[in-house]
């Protein structure tokens, strides 16, 4: 389709916008933000992104960095919904994949109690971003037969986690949002069998010029993170595959 054809008014385009590096949208998503009337994106999606819009798009910031909702969830769902009801096309644009960790099931519930028709776009989640642009293949079959993704955003501090299933060996741990609860992740994949040893990473910005990757173990991870001053976006990867960081990486020189 012609980027330039105005998209059909009244309905919702879920749309992962990918890790960060704008070259890494989709070719769909990349033709819906330049076509639509309406943009709402999150913190996590960058400003190169954004600017595919064209000059008269509405856009929104709906926020969402850790401790600052910019917008509450309830009111992100009803402004989709009062947007399409103007008769606009809307882009809702979140980073990595809409369905990993995005919230992006319940906004669409939201449009289905509303009768506001969508269709969802997927995106390259962060995990596989971080990984190709981190060097380490994250189910190399001399390190991992499984590949898990998890919050590391702890409910009350402590986490209802299946520690003894994380702490599995032969596989890759990826946790999400899990830099302020290191310490915590760390010392209960150690508590639950992993040796300290265990290699373990975190990756910060990744897919963007400003990616960041710190090598550690179980035992030095939490220290290190504090050490280097990490802050999120990042990535806690957990497995012996984050070893191959040290051959395989090409990005950060
Ligand atoms: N839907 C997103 C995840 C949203 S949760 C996806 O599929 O990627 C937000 C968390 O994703 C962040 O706290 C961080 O852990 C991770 N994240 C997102 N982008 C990242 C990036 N470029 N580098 C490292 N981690 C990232």
């Amino acid at each position: 389709m012609n980027k330039q054809t105005p998209l059909p008014g009244g309905k919702v385009w879920l749309v992962g916008a990918g890790p960060g590096d704008p070259e890494l949208l989709t070719l769909k998503a990349a033709r819906l933000i330049a076509q639509a009337d309406a943009l709402v994106y999150d913190h996590l999606v960058g400003d190169g992104i954004v600017d595919l819009a064209r000059p008269e798009a509405r856009r929104i910031y709906a926020g969402k960095e850790a401790s600052n909702h910019t917008l509450p969830q309830g009111a992100i769902n009803t402004l989709l919904v009062d947007l399409a009801r103007e008769g606009l096309s809307v882009v809702r644009l979140k980073g990595g994949d809409p369905f990993i960790f995005g919230r992006g099931g319940e906004e669409l519930e939201t449009l289905v109690a509303s009768g506001v028709p969508f269709e969802v776009v997927p995106g390259v989640t962060a995990a596989a971003g971080c990984a190709a642009y981190g060097g380490f293949p994250l189910t190399h079959r001399d390190h991992a037969q499984a590949l898990t993704f998890v919050t590391g955003h702890l409910k009350d501090g402590t986490v209802n986690l299946d520690w003894p299933a994380l702490a599995r060996p032969g596989q890759t741990v990826v946790f999400y949002m899990g830099i302020g609860a290191a310490a915590e992740i760390c010392r209960q994949m150690m508590a639950h069998g992993l040796p300290s040893m265990t290699p373990a990473a975190v990756v910060r910005n990744g897919t963007l010029p400003s990616q960041q990757t710190l090598l550690a173990t179980l035992g030095t991870l939490p220290h290190r993170i504090v050490e280097a001053g990490i802050k999120p976006p990042a990535l806690i990867v957990v497995g012996s595959v984050v070893g191959l960081h040290a051959k395989l990486n090409w990005f950060e020189k």
